[in-house]
């Protein structure tokens, strides 16, 4: 079946806007939710289209800003605007009129999702009780009207382009997924997490018989002296005497090193 029949991105957004019409505020509350569901459908359609197989951790653990971020580490082009045109050439050189539009691709970018998802989800809490005294009421209805109006043209389309040969591997200290072109993924090179709490550097091994993609990191386990639980640390963040944290207690570490010299007797 098709993605596009299972996220139904445009049934929210009409629901959305149905909600919005009524002078009930509680309905304004939840044409919220329904926009919420619309954003999930956009980056949904976006990761199956594209994917064969989507890691575990992007289905078990689903944050569309989470899952447009890895987006956008596939590739630049698939996670943006853009239009794709054909021709029929009859020379060698591009030609300048005749293209015919195939279609054209919009996705909001990972700023724009992650704060619009985050605004919507505040109208669907009530007003924290320190700050219930003094709450004004507040406007829903035409702050999500305005966001209502920006997601239509996400929603108008169905045309998504898609790149094959991608790979997903876990980093191997922190397990976060992290997004390979096995055209542009060369043998040997090192490669950084892009996990910003991680940042491990490890080394890429490309089978080309297979095309697969393997990860190298050298780590060492020490116990967290706070909480006692394990904590890999890259190599990388131990010889360049990086700070590093545990993940359960968020205790932070610096690693010290001791350098010594020797004379080299002369040849
Ligand atoms: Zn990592
Ligand atoms: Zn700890």
């Amino acid at each position: 079946m098709s993605v596009f029949q299972i996220y139904k991105k445009d049934e929210h957004l009409q629901r959305a806007k149905g909600l919005l019409n009524s002078d009930n505020p509680a309905k304004h509350v939840y044409a919220c939710l329904e926009l919420r569901f619309c954003i999930e459908a956009i980056v949904y359609q976006k990761l199956l289209h594209g994917i064969d197989s989507l890691p575990n951790t992007i289905v078990e653990t689903w944050r569309p800003n989470k899952a447009l971020k890895m987006l956008v580490e596939f590739d630049n082009l698939t996670a943006s605007d853009c239009t794709v045109e054909v021709n029929l050439p009859n020379s060698l050189e591009l030609p300048k009129s005749n293209w015919m539009l195939l279609g054209e691709q919009k996705l909001p970018s990972v700023r724009w999702l992650d704060k619009t998802y985050h605004k919507l989800g505040n109208f669907l809490h009530l007003v924290e009780p320190k700050n219930a005294a003094n709450a004004k009421s507040k406007n829903t209805k035409e702050e999500v009207r305005d966001i209502a109006e920006q997601l239509e043209e996400y929603v108008r389309n169905n045309f998504l382009v898609s790149f094959n040969n991608i790979d997903i591997k876990q980093c191997p200290v922190c397990k976060q997924d992290i997004a390979f072109s096995l055209q542009k993924a060369r043998d040997g090179e090192t490669h950084r997490c892009s996990n910003r709490e991680c940042r491990a550097t490890f080394t890429v091994k490309v089978d080309n018989s297979n095309k697969n993609i393997t990860l190298n990191c050298n780590t060492y386990d020490v116990k967290c002296q706070r909480c006692n639980s394990d904590i890999v640390v890259s190599e990388f963040t131990v010889r360049n005497l990086e700070i590093f944290s545990c993940r359960a207690c968020g205790a932070k570490y610096i690693p010290k090193g001791k350098y010594e010299f020797a004379l080299l007797p002369e040849s």
